[in-house]
């Protein structure tokens, strides 16, 4: 759709995820400038906002009240009013509301326009060190243990690295659980508290991870991003398959010679296969 040129423009804005001094002056310009800013806790946005001296008006746009509001949003845009949209912390619509104003916005033809800044995995993926080229953002897991199981056992043989999100009261869990679906030895980064006071950034194994985390509360506090290296390298593709054939070919033959075997056939180190299945 072409956007028409009477309407106002709306803008999707960053703010920060910590550090007040992450809010880019472009950021400060537009939420001055424009009629009202929708924001996901309004309260919060205006703690936000009188820090910095702003008093424009605030429109509450949450998940529960989004598809209804969306619609007189895009009419006050059509009208020519310009309107930002912020959420709570980092960018909109990223595991945030906004999804639905913005594609309302766009089906109208209004112009949406991002002023880009903070993004929590983004920041939490420059300073991991963890292959980067590729990145697949997972946002939460299922808050519930079966759920979140069966996610991660569809994400096991992920190639490219993912990024999820986890609050306090179930980064321990989530650790000990991707931990058990991709392998104790699988590479990953916690990074906990970005651009805060406390900012922590933990690299190791996600068995390491898990029991650093498990083990201190105070790792336990925060907002979190965790990072976990996809099965990049074929050598752990290899490695799995190699197990599998083991197993099977152990029903007939000895260790050695089933070993020997599926080493050959799957170009897996023939000691990673032997007494896997008492780990
Ligand atoms: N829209 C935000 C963004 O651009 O990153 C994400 C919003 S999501 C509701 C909030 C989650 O982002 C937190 O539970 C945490 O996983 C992550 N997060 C936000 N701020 C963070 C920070 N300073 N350090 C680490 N993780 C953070």
């Amino acid at each position: 759709m072409t956007t028409a040129s009477h309407s106002g423009t709306l803008h999707v804005v960053a703010t920060p995820i910590g550090n007040l001094g992450d809010l880019s002056p472009r950021a400060l310009e537009t939420l001055r400038g424009v009629a009202a800013i929708c924001a996901e806790d309004t309260r919060r946005t205006r703690q936000l906002l009188s820090h910095f001296g702003l008093d424009t008006p605030l429109l509450a746009l949450h998940e529960h009240n989004e598809a209804d509001v969306a619609a007189r949003l895009v009419a006050r845009l059509q009208g020519g009013e310009s309107l930002a949209l912020v959420s709570d912390a980092g960018t909109p619509l990223v595991s945030d509301p906004g999804f639905r104003l913005v594609r309302a916005a766009r089906a109208a033809g209004v112009r949406v326009s991002p002023v880009p800044g903070p993004c929590a995995f983004v920041a939490a993926l420059s300073v991991a060190g963890l292959p980067s080229d590729r990145i697949a953002f997972e946002g939460f897991l299922p808050a519930k243990a079966g759920a979140r199981r069966e996610r991660l056992a569809l994400l096991a043989s992920e190639p490219r690295t993912l990024a999820f999100y986890e609050s306090s009261h179930r980064i321990a869990d989530t650790l000990a659980d991707l931990r058990d679906a991709f392998g104790a030895a699988r590479p990953a980064v916690l990074a906990r508290e970005l651009t805060k006071l406390f900012e922590t950034v933990l690299d190791g194994s996600l068995g390491e991870l898990a029991e650093r985390v498990a083990g201190d509360p105070d790792q336990r506090k925060g907002e979190f991003v965790v990072l976990v290296q996809g099965v990049g390298d074929d050598t752990e593709a290899r490695i799995v398959e190699g197990r599998r054939l083991y197993a099977r070919l152990g029903e007939h033959l000895p260790p050695s010679t089933a070993a020997k075997l599926a080493a050959e056939l799957t170009g897996a180190p023939r000691k990673a296969l032997y007494g896997f299945e008492d780990k």
